[in-house]
């Protein structure tokens, strides 16, 4: 009902006034991540790495429910055949072809090799893997060495598991069961008699290419029956017979193959699972230590966290320019969803990292409708009370919402709010959400300097600024607010389209402003907004070096913003176009915070 009633909502203010408020329709309502908990702040750091000893701040693995029984598949395993729940082919289909059906046969609980049928591959693509399967030999013994229960589990299509019945059955070594075949034999023989079953566990590394050029060979370990059989072997190559068959680059996911090899072995209790790699969720960047960069030992930490105008993509971005090109410490912050561990906007209630603004200098935030638990909001509370200075972008008028039910200590910063009318947005920065001033997606803006905002230290080199994201309406900016950029709605999406005749322009909406601010019972700040701030945006040289000069601004350098602020963008900058996303989107994704920094 959510996500149908937030397509509605979305399509419904695309089309209808741009005065209507977009209600916050598109929340994630994840569990709340557990902690911080238990751990310390003081131990020594853990070398390469985000943390310190028994750190108190380090993610907890994510929770998964183990099978029921050992070898039975754990709650994140894709199940691709278990006699109950998958009691057919259906995950699988004839290898080499695009849809035909798997042409083994069932049986009560298994499935097994029919002998020149063709062998299967699962329709699904898999990388690094953890694979569970049991396999067992045909009961009337036929054949000899390679000729005898012949199957084999063939990863991605081309490195072999070997699957055949060697009890009591000699073999070339690197052909037995459990070797990788035509490599590695097994450290020992494991092997159960034929007609009883064997499991492997493998575990599954797939190589890394650089084009054409292998980086990191795939690596497998195997248990046989319980036993250890291959310890993390480095493959020599692809599977072949007689021969040695050189790496060839491949995609870094591909199906697994079962082997018809003309024996009838069977198959049951298939399910992989992938590795999972613990992944660090912010990215720290120190300053550049050339000489002569102003920012040298000021932080800055860049809070994103926005389901809709890539945030995570334009706030690296930042950190790099201010980090390398201005010697401003940075550290980014991401949502993260607890579940995969990995950057998902979508996710509203976990920003991991916050307490990095105990210690900051200033802050640079764009996040959207978050929730989060009491014990990261505090971190915001604290920064605020001390007056600390930040730098709001595009959503950030509304940056916080939380549900009618939230127990919340902040449920008054609500973009909504009634207690505190108007919430963090309204109080502190001087408008909350209130419309699209322009049309959503099909006039663009174009920032306007006006008369008495000339000679502000924050616009040096600032003259031509544009983007593709609308004009919001702010209609509470109170009189304090220093204006510094009106936005002019324009009539079309192209720098060089004209001015909207007529009205929306008469006057312009306040686009960028400076404003001091003060939280009940807190020291005053100072801050910097600007409701432009779509990851596209930035491609706008003027728009970055607005946002660099009012970095210095905040922290006390603005006698030192230079006459045309250092903004190059390196060439991976390459942003996303704004919009909302799946709401499954980023989970499959498995984006890390380090993979996003261009
Ligand atoms: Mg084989």
């Amino acid at each position: 009902m959510r996500s149908s009633l937030r397509l509605f909502v979305f399509a419904f203010a695309v089309v209808a006034s741009s005065v209507i408020a977009v209600s916050p329709s598109s929340m994630c309502l994840g569990q709340t991540p557990p902690g911080p908990g238990v751990g310390y702040t003081n131990t020594p750091q853990l070398p390469n790495s985000l943390w310190r000893v028994h750190d108190k701040y380090r993610p907890r693995p994510a929770v998964v429910k183990p099978g029921e029984s050992l070898g039975q598949p754990p709650a994140d395993a894709t199940v691709l055949f278990d006699g109950v729940d998958v009691a057919d082919l259906s995950k699988w289909k004839k290898q080499g072809t695009k849809d035909e059906t798997a042409p083994w046969k069932l049986g009560e609980g298994y499935f097994e090799e029919v002998g020149g049928s063709g062998s299967l591959e699962t329709r699904e693509s898999f990388g690094d893997m953890q694979l569970h399967i049991e396999w067992s030999a045909p009961e009337k013994v036929e054949g000899e060495s390679q000729g005898r229960g012949n199957s084999g589990v063939i990863i991605m299509g081309r490195y072999e598991i070997q699957v055949l019945d060697s009890y009591n059955n000699d073999t070339y070594a690197d052909g037995q069961a459990a070797s990788i075949y035509g490599q590695f034999p097994p450290q020992v023989n494991v092997t159960n008699p034929p007609g009883q079953w064997n499991a492997y566990d493998i575990i599954f590394e797939v190589p890394r290419f650089d084009g054409d050029k292998l980086v990191k060979p795939a690596r497998a370990t195997v248990l046989h029956n319980g036993v250890l059989v291959q310890n993390a072997k480095e493959l020599i190559g692809q599977m072949a017979h007689q021969d040695i068959s050189p790496y060839r680059p491949h995609p870094p996911k591909g199906p697994i193959v079962l082997q018809d090899h003309g024996n009838p072995t069977r198959f049951r209790n298939v399910w992989v699972r992938p590795l999972r790699e613990e992944i660090d969720p912010w990215v720290v960047m120190p300053g550049a230590t050339a000489e002569g960069l102003p920012g040298k030992g000021k932080k800055i930490v860049l809070v994103s966290g926005d389901d809709e105008y890539r945030s995570e993509e334009s706030l690296p971005m930042f950190a790099k320019i201010l980090s390398e090109q201005h010697g401003f410490d940075c550290v980014v912050l991401f949502a993260i969803n607890p579940e995969t561990q990995s950057v998902d906007p979508n996710y509203q209630s976990n920003i991991p990292g916050l307490h990095h603004l105990d210690d900051a200098d200033a802050m640079i935030m764009c996040t959207r409708f978050r929730f989060l638990p009491d014990w990261q909001m505090q971190h915001f509370d604290k920064f605020v009370k001390a007056g600390k200075p930040f730098i709001s972008l595009r959503t950030s008028t509304h940056p916080f919402n939380f549900p009618g039910d939230s127990k919340s200590s902040f449920k008054h910063w609500a973009f909504n709010s009634k207690d505190w009318p108007g919430g963090f947005g309204q109080q502190i920065i001087g408008e909350t959400w209130h419309s699209h001033h322009g049309n959503h997606n099909s006039q663009a803006t174009r920032g306007v300097i006006p008369e008495k905002a000339q000679g502000s230290p924050i616009l040096k080199g600032v003259k031509d600024v544009f983007g593709p994201s609308d004009v919001y309406g702010v209609v509470h900016l109170p009189a304090t607010a220093n204006v510094l950029m009106l936005g002019q709605v324009v009539d079309g999406m192209k720098p060089t389209d004209p001015p909207l005749a007529g009205p929306k322009n008469e006057p312009m909406m306040p686009l960028a402003w400076t404003k001091e601010y003060q939280m009940p019972d807190g020291e005053t700040g100072k801050l910097f907004c600007t409701t432009m701030g779509a990851a596209v945006d930035f491609l706008n040289e003027d728009l970055r070096r607005l946002v660099v000069n009012a970095t210095y601004w905040s922290v006390g350098l603005e006698d030192k913003i230079p006459e045309k602020a250092s903004v190059t963008l390196t060439e991976k900058y390459k942003p996303s176009y704004f919009g909302f996303k799946d709401a499954n989107f980023f989970k499959s994704q498995r984006i890390r915070p380090v993979d996003l920094i261009p």
